[in-house]
């Protein structure tokens, strides 16, 4: 382990190289304070030869001009190389950003790859069209892909987030640009590599690693980007959308922030399912996900035996060594963001929501950065923790007395990622399901997910949905082609 060492350097046309100006950042592990390797600090000339490597791979052809299935089997390829270096980019990712090993091997290499050969296998499948219009005339719709498309990920599930965008990207034939998160930029730029070893030309897949400010904006403001497909936050994500507008409307896709409903009636057809999907989806990765369900709402009368059966749960998920295969909970990212969760626990405090559980930082792993999982009961939806995204294993307990309070409580929040409803009463499920203004809705269960189904949200979750065939409705555009036709017959 001591002897792992990590390439920082920024990846363009190919090949590993400083930022221009030499600048690096620090990257340091959360789960000791290890220093992992100085990584390029890109700014505005570096990204600047990424678009350029971008565009001329995009103008020859060299990628969007081979076969489909050509391309097909090179992105199967970048999906196997995923596999073979699975180990390695496992413990790099738990490292970088903190998170228990054993998920970062099962979930993130995993779902990764899978992303990456499950788009590789639609590039010869996915027809254009003829469209139905009087015999003077065949009109084609087809689509092409936008060009250079840029990338900006966050820290949480930094490959899977990745390949989400870069999978239907480069699947249709686009030339991608990446920015990984400063907090976790490792394995993005081992990506890269795989990419290239795999038979993506050079040119085609390049990541700057850097700051938002020095490295995401001027990707965001380009004039030579066709395309800014972002996931991050929703403060963020507005930027993106007015830096688009400000500069060549280039096309934007927002992924942002969440604050999803759990709700749980008392019809619950099975109430020991529904508390350990509640406790265990809000703790998985330190509850740094997007579609954490932070909210839970239970119906009042079995919110004591709910709370009950939770706090007998909440021991198994206290937070431990990420590299150690037992451990379930890790590391948060970094130390702004444990400060961001410590702030949020106390401003639940303040407010009158009552501990139940956790709301300490604790130190497992010397040198790392840990917080207790933490349950708030007695939360009610105007305060500051029922409210805000705190991207933490913290969870804030409200309660309901029937369907028409809950869906408007549920709804009354900026973010609209996430839903979940537990009921044995399929008319009730449906209902609130249609009622939640939310871009996915489970029902009896919180865990189902699958590359084939769109994921994004309505209202300030964001614009556009990764996953499945919609993914690429982003990264092509729509041409009509009209051909006359002067029939002999
Ligand atoms: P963030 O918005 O701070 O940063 C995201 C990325 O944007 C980083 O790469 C960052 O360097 C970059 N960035 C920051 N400022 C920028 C600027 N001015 N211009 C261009 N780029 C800039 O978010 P974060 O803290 O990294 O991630 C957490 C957020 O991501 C949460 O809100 C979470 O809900 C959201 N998220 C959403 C989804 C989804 O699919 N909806 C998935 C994962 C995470």
């Amino acid at each position: 382990m001591t002897d792992l060492s990590f390439d920082g350097r920024a990846f363009i046309n190919g090949e590993r190289i400083a930022a221009r100006d030499g600048q690096t950042f620090d990257c340091i592990s959360p789960v000791d304070g290890r220093l992992l390797t100085a990584v390029a600090r890109c700014g505005e000339a570096d990204i600047d030869a990424a678009v350029a490597a971008a565009r001329a791979a995009f103008e020859d052809r060299r990628w969007s001009g081979m076969a489909p299935a050509q391309r097909k089997r090179v992105m199967i390829k970048f999906a196997e190389q995923l596999i073979a270096h699975a180990d390695e980019l496992a413990l790099t990712e738990t490292l970088d950003m903190g998170k228990p090993v054993k998920y970062a091997r099962s979930v993130d290499v995993n779902s990764a790859a899978n992303c990456i050969r499950w788009y590789g296998e639609a590039v010869d499948k996915v027809y254009d069209e003829i469209a139905p219009t009087p015999s003077t005339a065949l009109a084609l719709i087809t689509r092409e892909p936008v060009g250079v498309v840029g990338v900006i990920v966050p820290w949480n599930y930094p490959m899977i987030m990745a390949a989400w965008k870069i999978a239907p990207a480069l699947a249709a034939g686009n030339s991608v640009v990446l920015k990984p998160s400063e907090k976790s930029p490792l394995t993005a730029l081992r990506l890269a590599e795989l990419a290239l070893a795999a038979g993506i030309p050079p040119g085609v897949f390049n990541v700057v690693p850097g700051y938002g400010a020095e490295a995401g904006s001027p990707l965001a403001l380009h004039m030579d980007v066709d395309c800014i497909a972002f996931t991050g936050s929703t403060r963020v994500g507005k930027q993106i959308h007015v830096m688009a507008g400000q500069s060549n409307l280039k096309r934007a896709w927002t992924e942002l922030g969440g604050k999803s409903p759990n709700i749980v009636f008392a019809d619950c057809p099975d109430l020991d399912k529904a508390v350990e999907a509640a406790v265990g989806s809000i703790f998985f990765n330190q509850g740094e996900s997007c579609n954490a369900p932070s909210r839970l709402f239970v119906e009042a009368s079995i919110k004591d035996a709910f709370l009950e059966k939770a706090l007998k749960l909440v021991p198994q998920y206290q937070p431990g060594n990420p590299l150690e295969k037992s451990t379930v909970m890790g590391a948060i990212v970094d130390r702004t963001q444990l400060d961001t969760v410590l702030r949020y626990i106390e401003s639940g405090r303040q407010e009158g929501a009552k501990l139940l559980a956790g709301g300490e930082a604790v130190e497992p792993v010397k040198g790392g950065l840990y917080v207790q999982p933490t349950i708030f009961d007695g939360v009610t939806n105007t305060m500051t923790i029922a409210r805000e995204e705190i991207f933490g294993p913290v969870l804030s307990v409200l309660s309901f007395t029937d369907a028409a309070d809950v869906v408007k409580q549920a709804n009354s929040n900026i973010y609209g990622l996430q839903a979940a409803v537990w009921t044995r009463d399929i008319n009730k499920a449906h209902g609130v399901a249609r009622a939640l203004r939310a871009g996915t809705v489970h029902v009896n269960q919180y865990d189902e997910d699958d590359i084939t189904v769109p994921f994004g949200g309505f209202k300030q979750s964001g614009v556009g949905r990764d996953k499945s065939l919609h993914a690429f409705d982003k990264y092509t555009e729509t041409k009509t082609t009209w051909i006359r036709i002067d029939s002999p017959l």
